[in-house]
């Protein structure tokens, strides 16, 4: 099915992770910038982040796991707590955006003094440098991969091109891409705003559980990357969290490599190295200007 997936370390069947983007209400000062502070039943729900986080950090520790926070670095200014329990848990802090600006709207100075920031930002809170990105909603712009590459990040994980990792290769060097897919979202699943504009009927955590285990079964099947991005706010609640520690169980047996994305990032790094394995290699941008008519 997949033509050409990577040797996983001591031949797993397949590579995963449960990665956490802990927005809080960066979103909601993004998407209301005049009267965000005013929607405070909106916050209410978007601050539980401060409730969630440290109950999935408690479970990963039970699990023996190691994983991946995503965060806002106007979060970790915020709620510089959040962070140290997570970075405490000796879990990866990694970047995504600093109030969750969607990157194909900034001017492209601003795109790259946001990613410098960020990453001085949350070396300082989380004491140590960020290693990978997240683009807000997924946004990525026709530079945000040299300006990646130029700050050092070693990865971004927040593009959808394939089931493997890939590379991305820019003007200010190469960096690795670990793929995600909307099926493995949440917020399809379970979220339901009126202040961000986002209405999904209310539905039994199986529901959403079944969208994200046929994913990994797939990824199990064929030696892919199964990579949750999961907001805790949203699967912290406990009706949701408590499915977590079954299906991380279930995929272990079954092979499952569960890292850090840093660490699958630098899996990846060491086979292309080594040779022993070669990814597909993206240029970027795909295109330098807007696409027209070429007959017209
Ligand atoms: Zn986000």
């Amino acid at each position: 099915m997949l033509s050409n997936p990577p040797p996983w370390p001591d031949g797993a069947a397949c590579a995963a992770a449960v990665t956490f983007d802990v927005d809080s209400d960066s979103i909601l000062h993004l998407e209301h910038p005049d009267d965000g502070h005013r929607r405070v039943g909106a916050q209410s729900w978007l601050r539980y982040d401060q409730v969630a986080v440290p109950r999935i950090v408690e479970l990963f520790a039970r699990l023996g796991l190691r994983q991946t926070f995503f965060v806002p670095s106007w979060c970790a200014e915020r709620y510089p707590g959040v962070v140290e329990t997570i970075a405490a848990g000796g879990h990866e802090v990694a970047a995504h955006g600093y109030l969750h600006e969607l990157a194909h709207t900034l001017e492209p100075e601003r795109e790259h003094e946001l990613i410098r920031r960020s990453a001085d930002i949350l070396e300082r809170v989380a004491g140590r440098r960020p290693r990978g990105w997240r683009g807000p909603l997924y946004t990525f712009s026709d530079r945000t991969a040299g300006f990646l590459a130029e700050e050092g990040y070693a990865y971004h994980s927040g593009l959808m091109g394939d089931d493997v990792p890939y590379v991305l290769s820019t003007f200010a060097g190469d960096i690795v891409e670990l793929p995600v897919d909307w099926a493995n979202d949440d917020w399809p699943q379970f979220a339901n705003t009126m202040d961000l504009d986002w209405r999904t009927p209310t539905r039994a955590p199986e529901r959403g559980y079944e969208v994200f285990e046929a994913e990994l079964d797939a990824a199990l099947a064929y030696g892919g990357l199964w990579i949750a991005v999961w907001h805790p706010f949203v699967s912290g609640r406990p009706s949701r969290l408590r499915r977590l520690e079954g299906l991380i169980e279930r995929a272990r047996d079954r092979g499952a490599w569960f890292a850090p994305l840093e660490e699958i990032a630098a899996h990846v790094d060491g086979l292309r190295r080594s040779g022993r394995w070669s990814p597909r290699v993206d240029r970027l941008p795909y295109d330098g200007a807007p696409v027209r008519d070429p007959h017209g």
